[in-house]
């Protein structure tokens, strides 16, 4: 299903930042062994993972839209961060973001809430932006909603060694210092129809968010699966887990509750249009375009 989902009075949009070919599939998976990649070749190339054996991924916003607020669900990499350690992340310089806000009809001026499914730099870049040197709030009037023990754990780490989380140092810091932050527990309910659910283990507090009625629903996953191999394969971690074992008893948990239901997963790294339903696959699952 191409965007925008509609599910009565909510519509769900996608804002991509980037689309491609960033890791190469055995490292950024290190318990896949090359031998079971060949086995998997066949419906993982070209679209999935391309011909030099690299995962393609989408990095992506989704936009929630209801009567009454404009929520934003993560905030991919952002404008002129200093990412050293990822050169295809390194001072962006892009109109995509705001380009791809635009043609849903938005601008930053109208996101009324930021959702901050876990705390990595591919989530958090648009949180802020530069203004006269300083990093400042991007959405203006938005609340950003984190999860308190996600915070919690980020924050000691940035005041550990802030070097190895610039991301939290211009990313997430500043919007606690401008008191935008809404702090809430990952099983937050935002209202009837936009629920938090924690899904651990990929970070230490991650949550996805459930959005629309049963039976008429969606569920932003967010970074508890990357790519459809960690669909068939659960217990694949990847390379930035906080707990590789608590990410596999995640998926197997939610993807059993929505296993054979109607429920859409939009999965925020799968290549666009990143939509499917889940459905068994042996011991693991499958998503099916919709
Ligand atoms: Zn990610």
């Amino acid at each position: 299903m191409t965007m925008p989902i509609a599910l009565n009075d909510i519509t769900i949009h996608s804002i991509i930042e980037q689309e491609g070919a960033f890791f190469d599939v055995l490292g950024f998976f290190p318990a896949l062994t090359k031998e079971t990649f060949d086995e998997n070749r066949s419906w993982l190339q070209p679209e999935l993972v391309d011909r030099a054996d690299r995962l393609m991924l989408c990095i992506q916003s989704f936009v929630i839209k209801t009567p009454h607020h404009n929520i934003l669900v993560d905030a991919c990499v952002g404008n002129h961060k200093p990412r050293p350690t990822r050169p295809f992340w390194n001072m962006l310089n892009s109109d995509r973001f705001e380009k791809g806000l635009a043609a849903v009809g938005l601008t930053v001026n109208d996101i009324d809430y930021v959702m901050c499914t876990h705390l990595h730099t591919d989530h958090v870049g648009w949180n802020t932006r530069l203004e006269n040197g300083r990093w400042v709030p991007t959405f203006p009037k938005a609340k950003y909603i984190m999860s308190d023990r996600e915070l919690a754990h980020w924050t000691e780490r940035e005041k550990d060694n802030p070097a190895s989380v610039p991301w939290i140092t211009d990313s997430v810091l500043p919007i606690v210092a401008a008191k935008r932050e809404q702090i809430v527990k990952s099983d937050f309910a935002f209202n009837e129809r936009i629920q938090f659910i924690p899904t651990p283990g990929h970070t230490i507090d991650h949550f996805s968010v459930l959005v629309g009625k049963a039976g008429d629903d969606v569920l932003i996953t967010g970074d508890m699966i990357h790519s459809p191999l960690q669909g068939k394969y659960p217990q694949y971690g990847m390379m930035s887990d906080y707990d590789s074992r608590q990410a596999e008893q995640t998926r197997h948990q939610v993807f059993d509750r929505f296993c054979e239901t109607s429920t859409i997963m939009c999965a925020s790294h799968f290549p666009a249009p990143s939509t499917g339903r889940v459905r068994r696959w042996g011991n693991g699952y499958k998503f099916v375009a919709i």
